[in-house]
């Protein structure tokens, strides 16, 4: 991964010119000090916040070391503070009340509109209000699951006012998985919207929540309020009478569509009429700086997800200074963060991060490739975006697509361009830095979990040289660490092992909601001392982390270890190939061999010569011990709803095993079927 592709990329200069790290020097000396003396740096950069009172002890207490006792992580216990409070009265207070905090661009691309810092504070303290009314106190968890709309930051922000701890779903989970996730956190409420359009998609949101509901009934579990937005349906007596109509067109302005929701009486309120009549204002809960604040289930890429639990202060200066470092952002700018609000990245870094700095945010709610595959560059153009922030899965998609996509918007007021979620191959980071960014752009390339609540390694757009492919070097206060499977640090370079954090940085969870032993168990247990991410990683002899990908992914070939995403790297370097996974396979004497699946771009045909080519290039490109034993087409890929690549999945599909277990997370189950179907004859 990082051998042919050492190319560096010193900070531009019209980056680092005015950027609040501008040297490497600078970060180095930042770092070192956020490492030495944790609590002085973090305790500084809390001066910029409101508290309502101070610590009442040491500013930093924890336990990573399970041998010693139960795993605990506590900053700044006994302060008092409020996030809602920090995002928004104080950058009222500042002056901020009239600047936009969000645009809100529609699935549509006529559909618009924005929101101030004051006037999104008024709807905020208007639900705290209705959340109150409802019955709801400090401490109650807050189902959320909600296309992307204005009201969805209006109703998390509103719980983070009052206390209550949000535990927002992704509005594309089917009515199982949030069934599952509603049960798990034991919520009584829900707030939702009746529907959305996702590109050409009509989606029945009320319906798969009502299918939830009935679910959790079942489950002797009651929902008792269902708090539901009037997004798509025109009136109450017209939705009784439409028939669902899954043929029409997005409208071309919010109130004009046809969607037949139904209504339980008693449950199911809908949100202008319970919004109606309250006060605009409502004071904030002061809470414990390590009071839950949201809880959040992992993608589920690998397993069962976990619902990780993040506390107030901690991750609100955590979410707060990477931002501001990380997109190196500055007032009077416009910031896009493609993620979905109901994942981490739209969590951190689409509300909490943003907000905190002032910043004004879009909010977009359609998908990367309607009307056509511009729209992201359309967005850019339109709302002048300097800082973009979004996964090499949407990247590898769009990358498809002829370049003239991209380069025939205006996107010259990009400064940083960010990415998350997936490691970035060296093929896809040139084609953002070198297409979407004119080569005048710093690229991020941003490691980091649910678990870790923001940016751990990453570089910042003023101050590091980048290597595509590597997300650089620790965020301040993260001390990353190498391990064999024995526990010892490896210090030689370039050599794979687990990759680990030695100290908690501030935005680290504090639990699995619910179940602390298996926060133990899953992230302390097999590396006493450490917290480990389940990822792995190397540095190169020039100290820069890569992290190539979940440690099971990883393949054992002839005693050789090999991480799938290098093979990958190599194959999408093809002219013909979109996008790869590799997985292990089983072979009688290598052990394990690799198996391949590509994706070809737009207008290419698979065939047994470019199978045989493409062992060629992956055993040139990384040497004959890896050459792949199997190629197969793949038309699309199992992937997650965040678009992560399932290889569990794969796995089994290479091996023709039909039972490929729990799939509830996967975003679209008929490609396993097609799969199974392209499996070549001698697998
Ligand atoms: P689950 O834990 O349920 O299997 P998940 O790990 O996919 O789901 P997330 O917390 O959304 O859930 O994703 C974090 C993971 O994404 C990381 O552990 C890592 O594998 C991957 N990742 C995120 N950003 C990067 C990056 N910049 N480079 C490499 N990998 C990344
Ligand atoms: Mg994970």
């Amino acid at each position: 991964m990082d051998n042919g592709h050492s190319d560096l990329y010193p900070p531009l200069e019209r980056i680092h010119r005015d950027a609040h790290v501008s040297s490497f020097e600078q970060y180095k000396e930042m770092y070192q000090r956020s490492i030495e003396d944790p609590a002085g740096f973090w305790d500084e950069i809390s001066k910029q916040f409101f508290w309502k009172s101070p610590p009442t002890g040491e500013f930093l207490q924890y336990n990573f070391d399970c041998n010693k006792g139960p795993i605990s992580i506590k900053w700044m216990d006994g302060a008092q503070t409020n996030i809602c409070y920090n995002a928004l009265d104080r950058n009222i207070d500042r002056g901020m009340g009239d600047k936009i905090a969000f645009y809100w661009e529609g699935n549509n691309p006529n559909d618009q509109g924005s929101i101030t810092f004051k006037k999104l504070l008024e709807e905020v303290c208007k639900f705290s209000n209705v959340l109150k009314k409802i019955g709801i106190k400090k401490g109650d968890r807050i189902a959320i699951y909600m296309p992307m709309i204005l009201e969805l930051i209006v109703a998390m922000l509103a719980c983070a006012r009052i206390g209550a701890v949000h535990s927002i779903i992704f509005a594309g989970y089917s009515s199982d998985s949030l069934a599952g996730r509603i049960l798990d956190a034991k919520c009584h409420i829900v707030i939702t919207a009746d529907g959305v359009w996702r590109g050409a998609k009509l989606l029945n949101v009320k319906k798969i929540v009502d299918d939830a509901v009935d679910i959790c009934t079942k489950s002797s579990h009651e929902v008792r309020t269902c708090v539901v937005v009037r997004h798509l349906s025109p009136s109450e007596e017209d939705v009784s009478n439409l028939k669902h109509d899954e043929n029409t067109e997005p409208p071309a302005s919010r109130p004009s569509l046809k969607l037949k929701i139904n209504w339980h009486d008693g449950r199911d309120v809908w949100w202008h009429d319970i919004m109606t009549g309250q006060s605009p204002e409502c004071e904030a809960e002061w809470m414990m700086a390590e009071d839950p604040l949201f809880m959040l289930y992992t993608s589920g890429s690998t397993g069962k997800p976990k619902g990780v639990l993040h506390t107030v202060a901690g991750y609100m200066l955590y979410s707060a200074t990477t931002f501001k470092f990380v997109f190196d952002y500055h007032p009077g700018e416009v910031y896009w963060c493609t993620a979905d609000v109901g994942w981490i990245t739209g969590h951190t870094y689409t509300c909490y991060g943003p907000l905190n700095n002032g910043a004004t945010g879009i909010i977009f709610e359609g998908v990367p490739f309607f009307p056509d595959a511009g729209r992201f560059w359309a967005i850019i153009e339109k709302y002048k975006v300097a800082k973009f922030y979004t996964a090499p899965t949407a990247i590898r998609a769009l990358m498809k697509y002829d370049d003239s996509f991209v380069t025939k918007y205006d996107r010259s007021t990009l400064k940083v361009l960010g990415t998350v979620g997936e490691p970035i191959n060296p093929e896809a980071w040139l084609w953002y830095y070198n297409v979407v960014g004119n080569k005048q752009c710093a690229i991020v390339d941003t490691f980091w979990q649910t678990e870790t609540g923001g940016h751990v390694i990453t570089p910042l757009p003023g101050a590091t040289t980048t290597k595509p492919g590597s997300a650089t070097f620790p965020f301040f206060g993260v001390v990353p660490v190498i391990l064999d499977e024995e526990g010892r640090e490896i210090t030689e370079p370039n050599k794979e092992g687990y990759l680990v954090f030695k100290q908690p940085w501030p935005g680290i969870m504090r639990t699995v909601y619910g179940n602390h032993e298996r926060f133990e168990t899953t992230y302390f247990k097999k590396f006493p001392g450490y917290y480990c991410t389940g990822d792995g990683g190397k540095k190169d002899s020039d100290g820069y982390i890569w992290v190539t990908g979940r440690i099971d992914d990883m393949v054992n070939v002839s005693g050789h270890l090999l991480s799938t995403a290098e093979i990958e790297s190599a194959l999408v370097e093809h002219h013909k190939v979109a996008e790869a996974a590799v997985v292990s396979h089983p072979h009688k004497i290598k052990g394990e061999c690799t198996y391949c699946f590509v994706t070809l771009k737009e207008g290419e045909t698979f065939s047994e010569e470019l199978g045989s080519e493409l062992k060629t290039k992956v055993r040139t490109k990384i040497g004959p011990f890896a050459m792949p034993d199997f190629v197969q087409n793949a038309p699309s890929l199992p992937k997650t709803r965040s678009g992560k690549i399932m290889r569990r999945i794969l796995r089994k599909i290479a091996v023709g095993d039909r039972d490929v277990g729990d799939i509830t997370t996967l975003a679209d189950e008929t490609v396993i079927e097609s799969l199974f179907n392209l499996r070549p004859d001698d697998a």
